[in-house]
């Protein structure tokens, strides 16, 4: 996708972001603006523009970054309390980034999902 994706551009190191772990194909790193004490955004180094395109076009990437959100909720000592993880997708679902990421957010009650 390259330079008109903020993320491809956080991959390729021209914008920079804290990385909490790398794996050859995904990248987990705090979000900007938290929702909670931990937020995570986790995605695939390659660009897909959602979690649907992902899923249908490389569906074991899609879980290699189900398993990086994993290993990062371990790192951050979320597993006991437990976790959200989440893919905004399209309008309705209010995605603003169109690279796929999951909201890894954890680290306090988050409250009923729709609440
Ligand atoms: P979306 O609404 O697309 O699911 O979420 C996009 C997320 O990206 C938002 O939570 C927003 O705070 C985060 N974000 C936007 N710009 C940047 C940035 O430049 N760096 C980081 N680390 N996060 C960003």
């Amino acid at each position: 996708m390259g330079t008109d994706c903020l993320f491809c551009r956080i991959v390729a190191g021209e914008i920079p972001a804290t990385v909490v772990r790398e794996t050859p194909t995904t990248l987990a790193f705090r979000d900007i603006d938290p929702k909670a004490p931990v937020h995570v955004l986790v995605i695939p180094k390659e660009h897909y523009a959602d979690v649907a395109t992902l899923a249908e076009g490389d569906p074991g990437l899609a879980g290699e970054v189900l398993a990086t959100a994993a290993a990062v909720a371990e790192d951050e000592g979320l597993l006991g309390d437990g976790f959200r993880l989440m893919f905004n997708t399209g309008a309705y679902g209010g995605q603003e980034v169109f690279h796929a990421h999951a909201h890894l957010l954890g680290g306090a009650p988050l409250g009923p999902m729709l609440a």
